[in-house]
């Protein structure tokens, strides 16, 4: 496992960092030329493991010149560790479309009584989402809608998994919205619906606290939301899988702000299925269990 810390500065900051950046070999990833008429700056990323001698040297130096930066963390994972790990989040690299009616999904599909009844996060979905038509899914087997961050999945990967008999997934058919009339299923996709929540991760999981949520939430005092995890692994006691199917939920809704979600926590079968399979679509990204 590795942190990788992707830092942005303007090209004048990165004039004050180049004698240390050349002689330590360091090369940008990506550079936006600015355009000095317009009064735009340019801008220098460079990555590097946030272990590496140069990752520290660097930060060293960019506090003590004051060079403000704009810095992102991700966490990456070797292949091993992931075809090791008994249990991984499970992630959708793309996304297509969002819940309808746009301005009113959670009417339709959520249990308004669910969740923190005062900033009206937490809420739990009871009802099957509309979409304005079928996602479109290129090579991948799933994606997830934005917004919300369920999965939407194709049959042949619904298949694959009552076949397996893999636990904890159900499939709810997704509609076509309209307005009025009927709401049919839209044919071959359904939604990859997780039902059973695990306990709380372990206290040793370090989210971090977003601080810029809308002021009515972040003065509710319920936490539902908030937490970030952009670089950590969220930690598991080994009594709270006990009775972990290979599909779950976190307790937690996660992702810094509103569009918070429960995230998915699969068992390694989950992971070996879609492998043989070669099911595009997913990331996996394992969990750390504290035995
Ligand atoms: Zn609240």
């Amino acid at each position: 496992m590795k942190i990788i810390a992707q830092i942005g500065i303007t090209d004048q900051e990165w004039e004050k960092l180049r004698p240390t950046i050349e002689s330590s070999n360091i090369f940008p990833t990506k550079i936006f030329s600015g355009t000095p008429s317009h009064g735009t700056l340019g801008l220098v990323q460079f990555r590097l493991p946030v272990d590496d001698e140069r990752y520290i040297l660097l930060k060293k130096e960019m506090v003590e010149k004051g060079i403000r930066n704009n810095e992102k963390k991700e966490i990456r994972f070797d292949p091993q560790e992931i075809e090791e790990a008994e249990y991984s989040i499970l992630f959708q690299k793309s996304m297509w479309g969002y819940p309808q009616p746009e301005d009113d999904y959670q009417n339709e599909s959520y249990d308004l009584s669910s969740g923190c009844q005062r900033c009206r996060q937490g809420l739990k979905q009871n009802k099957p989402f509309m979409l304005s038509g079928k996602p479109k899914f290129g090579r991948n087997d799933i994606t997830a809608l934005f917004w919300i961050y369920e999965s939407i999945i194709t049959e042949k990967l619904k298949d694959l998994i009552e076949n397996e008999g893999l636990t904890g997934a159900e499939f709810w058919p997704v509609l076509r919205y309209r307005k009025t009339g009927q709401r049919l299923p839209i044919p071959g996709i359904y939604q990859l619906y997780v039902r059973g929540e695990l306990p709380p991760v372990s206290p040793k999981t370090q989210f971090e606290w977003v601080s810029d949520l809308p002021k009515e939430i972040q003065s509710c005092g319920c936490n539902i939301i908030g937490r970030n995890l952009p670089a950590a692994q969220l930690v598991y006691d080994r009594v709270s899988l006990r009775d972990a199917k290979d599909f779950n939920r976190t307790f937690e809704f996660i992702g810094g702000g509103p569009g918070s979600q429960q995230w998915k926590v699969v068992s390694n079968r989950v992971y070996r299925l879609f492998k043989k399979n070669a099911i595009r679509g997913a990331d996996f990204r394992p969990i750390v269990i504290n035995d």
